[in-house]
């Protein structure tokens, strides 16, 4: 991918322990207890489909955020990250109320406030964080940040929660204390993703199983494409979809859209011909649940060709039905798919951030460098592209 990797994270590859450990004491005046690490995400396929009880394939990416930490016994918390200006951030730990604390350092004070108010026995901490997540392009770098922290937590207070724990309680801090409505997705990944492997996620009742996707092993590659660009009606238009599904429930009587079968969907879109704009979003959807199905038959199979074209009709699905792309995202897939791609789709919460797309090993390189070009041609920013490999959840460095 030459000419990408002077102004991106291509590689994805940390700063290293040390480096964050050296930080950790530059700042602190003591070496930390260890380090741990949690990554960035992607998500295959199942496009918010989270809050309607539905199924995800996300997989962890090489980059992670990595969080040196030393516990305190004096109830004070200390922040610091090499990713955010501002110096050290200093709380009370029996200060904390949601939503109250602004800023980058909500997301781990809310991971202490969710653990105290779960009952766990956790005290104060000095944290040190570097990142290699890019923020704010769809990659997660939130649950990243938070999930690093609760892993830090888990182990300086030995609470011996499980991976999906620390994940339910990442989730309720960024609901609750940072008050970003988000789904259990992002934080599932990063705390249980595994090398080489997709994680299904059934968000209902959040059993989940490692898919292998083994792209290197079949000469395929998956680039991602930060568009470098998020349109500020991002967040009220999730909103406005979320409770556009939620109508199209009630509407069909049932818990959640994930209770409406693929066979049932025409005989649902007539049910709800009265509600206007609800039809296109449920059959976002349903089918969208289906695909993620399709490409886990895929993967399983070790067809991980034929994911390409159920990549690509849930990006349509995604542009036409649930109406959340944008043009830079459609310029993406269309010149990628031009270009020779197997498979691309916008993945995140839509508006910008970054689309996935699938190509022959052979043909990653001029795949890249059209995109570039049509950027180019088009006045857009640069965009950035690097590659997931299928990396593994958070751990514990050192
Ligand atoms: P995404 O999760 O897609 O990257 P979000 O808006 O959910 O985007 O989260 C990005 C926010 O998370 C940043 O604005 C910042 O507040 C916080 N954040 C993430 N990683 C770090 C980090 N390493 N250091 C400081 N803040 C971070
Ligand atoms: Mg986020």
């Amino acid at each position: 991918m030459a000419g990408h990797e002077a102004a991106t994270p291509t590689t994805g590859r940390p700063h290293g322990a040390r480096h964050t450990a050296d930080r950790f004491a530059a700042v602190y005046g003591a070496a930390p207890t260890g380090i741990w690490a949690a990554p960035g995400r992607v998500n295959l396929i199942g496009e918010h489909t989270d809050y309607n009880d539905g199924f995800v394939l996300p997989l962890a990416l090489p980059h992670t955020t990595l969080a040196a930490a030393a516990p305190r016994t004096d109830g004070v918390l200390r922040l610091h990250s090499g990713g955010a200006d501002g110096g050290v951030v200093e709380l009370r730990i029996d200060a904390l109320r949601p939503t109250a604390q602004g800023g980058w350092a909500a997301y781990p004070a809310g991971i202490v406030w969710a653990m105290r108010e779960a009952g766990l026995p956790v005290g104060g901490a000095d944290l040190h964080y570097d990142s290699t997540v890019p923020t704010g392009a769809g990659l997660s770098s939130s649950a990243a940040l938070e999930v690093a922290t609760a892993l830090a937590l888990n182990d300086l207070y030995a609470l011996g929660l499980e991976p999906q724990r620390l994940a339910r309680i990442a989730q309720r801090a960024e609901n609750a204390f940072v008050g970003v409505p988000c789904g259990i997705m992002d934080q599932t990944a990063a705390a249980c993703c595994t090398e080489g492997h997709a994680l299904f996620l059934d968000t209902r009742d959040l059993t989940h199983r490692q898919v292998p996707f083994d792209l290197a092993g079949e000469g395929l590659r998956l680039l991602v494409v930060d568009t470098r660009v998020k349109h500020e009606l991002g967040d009220g238009a999730y909103a406005e979809r979320r409770a556009g599904c939620e109508r199209g429930a009630r509407a069909l009587g049932v818990r959640a859209l994930r209770d409406v079968s693929g066979a049932h969907l025409p005989e649902a879109l007539a049910e709800l011909a009265g509600e206007p704009g609800v039809p296109a979003l449920v059959r976002h959807i349903v089918t969208e649940n289906q695909r993620v199905e399709e490409v886990i038959a895929c993967l399983d199979a070790g067809r991980t060709r034929a994911i390409g074209p159920l990549l690509t009709a849930g990006h349509a699905s995604l542009r036409d039905d649930f109406a959340i792309s944008c043009p830079e995202l459609d310029l993406v897939v269309d010149t990628a798919l031009a270009a020779g791609a197997l498979g691309a789709r916008m993945t995140g919460g839509g508006f910008g951030g970054s689309a996935i797309v699938l190509v022959e090993e052979a043909a990653a390189a001029g795949i890249g460098t059209a995109v570039t070009e049509a950027f180019a041609a088009a006045g857009h920013l640069e965009p950035r592209i690097f590659e997931a490999v299928p990396s593994a959840g958070a751990h514990r460095l050192q």
